[in-house]
């Protein structure tokens, strides 16, 4: 048996294929926008394969009209987390427009969660304006080595990129801006984190996950090591996948 994942968030879209054997047999990261359901039923199609089931997940799940079912990213995530991370009592989900934390229960259901929805601060979304400010690719904000950081006071990101932009006029070094960005960043998540409180085993996920500057910084405010998946941003696709082997195979 053989199901399909797709998960459309804010900024992209992913697909995780998986057998019943829970080998992930083919995925798919691209951005999301118009067209995103097409693209998804292309990839399912190039991959060659009888597609026995499909749930679909996230913000644009609704373009999937074929899909056998539609969840939450949340349902998803710790559908993925029961069977990839059984020890995980925590997820923080870092994507595009949104950060959710989720707490898990014992027995692996959805116990609590938080969501900022509202703020781009804390999202992949500051990260991506702050980067153009810059004029560095997103992906690169996470290698810049340890050093001092420029403080980002404003927590608005409309005014945060204002400050980046002065920071930039009046010559300030490149890392250090960037250091700023990556700690403010960091620093919204872990707030959200602890209204929740973090239980470890504590999981970072979605896109954002890659940036290994803000996992650490989140992790010293904290006072405990997350675990990154290694395709942090694809937990909730997959999880998708094993919902649909769940329900339908
Ligand atoms: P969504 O489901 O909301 O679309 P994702 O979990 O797919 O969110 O994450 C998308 C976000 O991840 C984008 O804002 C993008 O800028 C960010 N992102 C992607 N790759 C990286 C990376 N290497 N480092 C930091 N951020 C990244």
């Amino acid at each position: 048996m053989i199901t399909a994942g797709i998960d459309i968030g804010s900024s992209a879209l992913k697909l995780v294929i998986l057998e019943s054997t829970g080998k992930v047999l083919a995925r798919y990261v691209g951005r999301a926008g118009y067209g995103s359901g097409a693209r998804a039923r292309e990839f399912c199609k190039s991959v060659g394969v009888n597609i026995d089931a499909t749930v679909a997940t996230g913000y644009g799940r609704g373009q999937i009209d074929w899909a056998d079912k539609s969840v939450t990213e949340l349902t998803c995530q710790v559908r993925w987390a029961r069977q990839e991370r059984p020890a995980a009592r925590t997820i923080i989900d870092i994507g595009g427009q949104d950060c959710k934390v989720m707490r898990i229960s014992e027995s692996g259901t959805l116990a609590d969660f938080l969501l900022n929805d509202k703020c781009a601060a804390g999202t992949g979304r500051f990260l991506e304006v702050m980067a153009a400010a810059l004029e560095v690719p997103v992906e690169e904000l996470g290698s810049v080595p340890n050093g001092p950081s420029a403080g980002i006071s404003s927590t608005c990101t409309v005014f945060a990129e204002s400050e980046v932009m002065s920071a930039v006029a009046s010559g300030l070094n490149k890392e250090e801006v960037i250091r700023g960005i990556n700690d403010a960043v960091a620093s919204r998540v872990a707030t959200l984190a602890l209204r929740l409180g973090c239980i470890p085993e504590v999981v970072i996920t979605g896109g954002v996950a890659q940036n290994a500057r803000i996992v650490s910084a989140i992790s010293r405010i904290l006072g405990t090591r997350p675990i990154v998946p290694k395709e942090p941003q694809l937990t909730a696709a997959w999880g998708a996948a094993l919902l649909a082997h769940d329900k339908f195979c």
